[in-house]
C-alpha cells in the first residue's frame, strides 16, 4: 500500500534520515520506536510533505513519487490518502469540536455541509465525545482534544493515518483514553504508522515494530521478536533503558 525507498533528509549538516526504507500493507499497525532525535517525526513529516525530503521515493498504491520533486498535484493526491495526527493536536481554537472535524470534509473534500455534520458526529461518537460536539478546544482536556484530532483524521477515511507522538503532550492520567481510541480504530482495520514512546501500545497493538537510531532503521520485526529477542546491540541498549 505504501512503500518508502531510500529517504534522506538533512537540516544543514545534521543528517536526520540517512536512507530509510519502509513498507506498509493495508491493515498494518506499524510502530516506530527510537531514541530522541533519531528522525522518527521527520520521517512521518516527509511522508506527508510537511517537510521536504532531500531524496527518496514514495510508492503509494498506483502512484510513484520522487519525494524531493513531487508536483503539487502529486502532493495533494498523497495528502488526500493520508491523515496526520499531531503531537500538539493542531486544532482550530476558534472552532468547535464538530467544526474541527467537518472542516476537512467541507473545504478539502467538497462534501455537502449536512452530510459532513452527520459524518463528523459519527466520528466524534466513535472517540467517545458525543457530549462535546459544540465544545471549543479550550473547554476540552488534552486527552479530549487529541481525540478530536483522531476523529478529524478518521472521518476522512484515509488509506493510512500517521500518528506523531500522539500522547507525548498529555498528562499521564490522560494517555490511556487516547491509546484506547487508537486501539479501537486499529482493531477496525485502520492502517496506521505510529511514532510513540508508549511501549505498551507497541507490544499490544502493533503488528510490526521499527526501531530507528541515527537516521536509519536498525531493526524491525513483530513486537514479540522485537521485545523478547532483539538482535542488534543498539536495540538491546535502547530496550534496557526504556523497559
Ligand atoms: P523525539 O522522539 O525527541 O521527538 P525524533 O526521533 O522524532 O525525536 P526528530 O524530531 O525527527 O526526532 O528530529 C531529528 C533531528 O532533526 C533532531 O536533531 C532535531 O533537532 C532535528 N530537526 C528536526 N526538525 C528540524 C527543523 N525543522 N530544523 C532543524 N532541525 C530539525
Amino acid at each position: 500500500m505504501l512503500e518508502i525507498q531510500s529517504i534522506k533528509k538533512s537540516f544543514g549538516k545534521n543528517t536526520v534520515l540517512d536512507g530509510v526504507n519502509l513498507k506498509i500493507e493495508k491493515g498494518d499497525v506499524v510502530v516506530v520506536l527510537g531514541p530522541s532525535g533519531s528522525g522518527k517525526t521527520t520521517l512521518l513529516r516527509c511522508i506527508n510533505f510537511l517537510e521536504k525530503a532531500d531524496e527518496g521515493k514514495a510508492i503509494f498504491g498506483d502512484i510513484q513519487v520522487d519525494l524531493h520533486k513531487a508536483s503539487k498535484k502529486q502532493i495533494n493526491t498523497i495528502r488526500k490518502r493520508t491523515a496526520f495526527v499531531f503531537q500538539n493536536y493542531n486544532l482550530f481554537n476558534n472552532k468547535t469540536a464538530l467544526e474541527n472535524v467537518t472542516e476537512g470534509l467541507i473545504i478539502g473534500r467538497a462534501i455537502p455541509k449536512d452530510k459532513a455534520i452527520k459524518m463528523g458526529k459519527e466520528a466524534l461518537d466513535k472517540v467517545g465525545l458525543s457530549e462535546k460536539y459544540n465544545a471549543y478546544p479550550s473547554e476540552l482536556s488534552g486527552g479530549q482534544q487529541q481525540r478530536v484530532g483522531i476523529a478529524r483524521a478518521v472521518v476522512l477515511n484515509p488509506d493510512i493515518i500517521l500518528f506523531d507522538e500522539p500522547t507525548s503532550a498529555l498528562d499521564p492520567e490522560l494517555v490511556g483514553e487516547v491509546l484506547e481510541v487508537m486501539k479501537t480504530i486499529a482493531k477496525e482495520g485502520t492502517t496506521m504508522l505510529v511514532v510513540t514512546h508508549e511501549m505498551s501500545f507497541a507490544k499490544d497493538v502493533a503488528n510490526r515494530v521499527i526501531f530507528m537510531d541515527g537516521g536509519v532503521v536498525v531493526e524491525e520485526g513483530s513486537p514479540k521478536e522485537f521485545f523478547e529477542n532483539p538482535k542488534e546491540e543498539r536495540t538491546q541498549r535502547f530496550l534496557r533503558r526504556v523497559l
